[in-house]
């Protein structure tokens, strides 16, 4: 029978969720979608040190952000809830126990002074120190202790983990859905700690699989930087007796520098200048970081860009919607090799989904700008402007500049462009110019255009200085949209107005 396809995307939340992240969230929900199956948040917070106040909520607002819709969670619940692995904290050390009952694991005394003690002493002789099997049997673990002592250090209440025995050189053989087949030699592994006496809680490796497990999640989609782990994560679904139903696993490849050099690192952003964060985000001790949200782009946009980061649809097409993703996403298609992340492409992806969105969408998100710059403007004028220009736009940001010739008469003129375009016969051409425009019976972009060009050509006319002219006169410089449709936006009124106060300024003898 064909097994049910669930993925989990399982962060920890250490800080906000970087692009890395809610790329790899990304490819585990579409994944899902296209195979009809359950996408699953588990929040891993077992290592209270690195705890962040506030992650966890930002990774929810985030996946929101982005469309990512969350079929079993910590807020929709679900099933196999909790989804905190904190709130689950009952359910691992039985775990724990069965692989020391198995022989799979031991307990281990040493304090962190010891420890450390070890190591400096490795190192002094030029070795670096691992716990493993050429030391634990000669250290304080329930390898070389007798059960009597062991229980009565458990019983005085001395501090305890339980690590995991990594066979010795043993070849673990594993599949990786990206990469094909891996093999490692357990020898050069450690004995990894699955579990702390101290906080009653299991680590990261313990957690995850024993979740996955009980989740009966299929696939597991995640970080290159997991992958020296899998071998460990193997064996201990070898020790649990659960490899009939081991999930599949994939790894994806690493976003690298814009530079192509190094792994893309949450700095990278403040220093080139781009966000690597989907929302702007607040430390605990206040310092902040850029977001894509509040930095202007279209989550669709941002998603896109994302998807295309590591996986290629093995066609030209490079827009897609988030549907279109989910009917084309394959692991098969996504590379072994680092993604390089470009952020031109990114504001690329972000100017495209801005030319394709509907005037009436974008006039709703220019209606805010326009009252924070204290104008009136009605919806009806707001839908014209973007509609003339949203081809020149990134952000929506940029529109106030854009656009503010739309609401106020030029207070001053560009000194190039009179220089260029304001001669003796000009006070002439705009004095007439003013008379046509008044004259024009419908004060529409065509029917201006006709009665202008009708005009030039009548007289003969030169159109570059005219029209050039005529842009001083209404916009003050070099910029804008097509004269005739500029005025049709701002009316006749407000035409001849700006006309005639060009004229008062800039040739009042005439
Ligand atoms: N909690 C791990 C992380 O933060 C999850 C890794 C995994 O998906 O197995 O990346």
């Amino acid at each position: 029978m064909e097994r049910r396809v669930r993925v989990r995307f399982a962060p920890s939340p250490t800080g906000p969720l970087h692009i890395g992240g809610v790329r790899t969230a990304l490819y585990n929900y579409l994944f899902a979608r296209r195979h009809g199956g359950d996408f699953i948040l588990r929040i891993e917070d077992t290592d209270s040190q690195r705890f962040v106040p506030g992650a966890e909520a930002y990774i929810t607002e985030a996946l929101k952000w982005c469309g990512i819709e969350v079929d079993e969670g910590v807020a929709e619940g679900g099933p196999h809830a909790p989804y905190r692995q904190s709130e689950r904290r009952e359910i691992y050390l039985k775990y724990a126990l069965q692989l020391v009952e198995s022989g799979n694991a031991y307990y281990a005394f040493d304090t962190p002074e010891e420890l450390n003690a070890l190591r400096a002493e490795t190192e002094a002789r030029g070795e670096t120190f691992s716990y493993n099997y050429q030391v634990r049997e000669r250290l304080a673990t329930s390898l070389r202790l007798s059960a009597a002592e062991v229980e009565e250090r458990i019983a005085r209440g001395d501090q305890w983990v339980i690590r995991f025995k990594m066979p010795e050189g043993e070849e673990v053989h594993m599949r990786d859905l990206i990469r094909g087949e891996v093999t490692m030699n357990t020898s050069t592994l450690d004995d990894k700690v699955l579990y702390k006496s101290a906080d009653r809680l299991p680590t990261y490796h313990l957690a995850n699989i024993v979740d996955d497990h009980l989740m009966e999640i299929s696939h597991v989609i995640r970080g290159e930087e997991w992958l020296p782990s899998l071998p460990l994560h193997y064996l201990l679904y070898r020790a649990f007796g659960w490899e009939q139903t081991r999930p599949e696993f994939a790894h994806l490849p690493l976003l690298l520098k814009p530079t192509g050099k190094g792994k893309l690192s949450k700095r990278d952003g403040d220093k080139m200048g781009f966000p690597v964060f989907p929302l702007r985000w607040v430390s605990p001790d206040g310092e902040t970081a850029h977001g894509y949200r509040e930095d202007g782009y279209f989550p669709e946009a941002f998603i896109n860009m994302l998807a295309l980061l590591g996986w290629n649809p093995g066609t030209e097409q490079e827009l897609f919607s988030m549907q279109e993703l989910i009917e084309q996403f394959s692991l098969e298609r996504v590379s072994k090799s680092g993604a390089r992340f470009q952020p031109e492409k990114a504001q690329w992806f972000n100017a495209q989904y801005m030319h394709r969105k509907s005037d009436a969408e974008l006039a709703e998100l220019y209606l805010p700008i326009a009252e924070a710059h204290g104008v009136e403007c009605s919806r009806q004028k707001a839908e014209r402007i973007v509609g003339l220009m949203k081809s020149r736009a990134t952000f929506m940001s940029d529109f106030w500049e854009l656009s503010d010739y739309f609401f106020a008469a030029p207070t001053e003129y560009d000194a190039k462009y009179m220089k260029k375009w304001w001669k003796p016969e000009t006070p002439r051409y705009l004095a007439e110019l003013k008379q046509v425009l008044a004259g024009a019976d419908d004060f529409q972009a065509p029917v201006l255009d006709r009665a202008v060009n009708e005009w030039m050509d009548a007289n003969g006319y030169p159109h570059g200085p005219v029209m050039n002219a005529f842009r001083l006169a209404i916009v003050g410089v070099g910029k804008g949209p097509g004269m005739f449709e500029l005025c049709e936006v701002i009316g006749r009124e407000e035409s001849l107005e700006r006309i005639g106060r060009a004229l008062r300024e800039l040739a009042p003898e005439a």
